[in-house]
């Protein structure tokens, strides 16, 4: 669950809104379970948002918890423990070249002590979810951008998040298999992930539907359901 009451971002240095902040007085609720689609032009406060979530950066007012955790408060030695409870996708992968596919998944779960029993299982199950069992032994830069982020989105999987965020995972990806990249995001969810999306891509929220979250100038602006395949409200 992610809560955030009355919150505020101000940067120092930003003297262009210094007196409404990158963030300003947004409230907002995700259950566990949801799928949101966070859309907003360049500047709105998406990125300030999901920084938030990932505790590289406090608010200047009112407060967020996520997972159960208050995160204006989180004793340090807790913030290793909160960020296993989120899986990343970034927009540019962000793949360990070095490594094959199967050891960027199990690199993760290697570096958070789980059993080589346990990895042994879930590599190849997350792997066969997206679809690239056969690539397992495939380094990174033999892969296409879209099988790269099918690599990226096993890997945010692999250790079991509450909560995957994905910024713009589409953004680098053939506008085609931009589709398979959100639908392999909707499977997690159904798996029990909840799952927050950043785009730019009014066609993929129009297409699939649901929840839909709009951020402008640093307040919400819209944060309702709209049917899948068009014909939803404007947003
Ligand atoms: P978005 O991700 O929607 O493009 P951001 O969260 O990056 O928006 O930015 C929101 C506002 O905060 C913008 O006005 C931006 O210029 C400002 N901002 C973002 N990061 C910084 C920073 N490190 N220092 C100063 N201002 C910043």
């Amino acid at each position: 669950m992610i809560e955030l009451k009355n919150v505020e971002v101000r940067y120092k240095d930003n003297a262009e809104r210094d007196s409404r902040g990158a963030l300003a007085g947004v409230n907002l609720r995700i259950n566990d379970g949801e799928f949101v689609f966070i859309v907003g032009d360049s500047g709105a406060g998406k990125s300030t948002l999901l920084k938030l979530l990932t505790l590289e950066k406090q608010p200047s007012a009112g407060r967020v918890f996520v997972n159960g955790y208050n995160l204006a408060n989180i004793k340090p030695h807790r913030v290793p423990n909160y960020r296993r409870t989120i899986g990343m996708i970034f927009q540019d992968f962000r793949l360990i070249p070095s490594m094959t596919v199967y050891d960027n998944v199990a690199y993760v779960l290697r570096v958070t002590d789980k059993s080589s029993r346990f990895i042994r299982q879930r590599v190849p199950y997350v792997l066969s979810l997206v679809k690239l069992s056969e690539k397992a032994k495939s380094y990174p830069s033999q892969l296409s951008g879209g099988e790269q982020q099918r690599v990226a989105i096993a890997r945010a999987f692999a250790t079991e998040p509450k909560l995957i965020i994905a910024d713009e995972p589409t953004g680098n990806i053939d506008p085609q298999l931009s589709y398979d990249i959100v639908s392999l995001l909707l499977d997690l969810n159904k798996l029990g992930s909840t799952v927050l999306m950043v785009t730019h891509d009014h066609d993929l929220v129009q297409y699939f539907g649901g929840r839909v979250m709009n951020l402008k100038k640093g307040t919400v602006t819209y944060d309702d359901y709209i049917p899948p395949d068009g014909g939803g409200a404007a947003i």
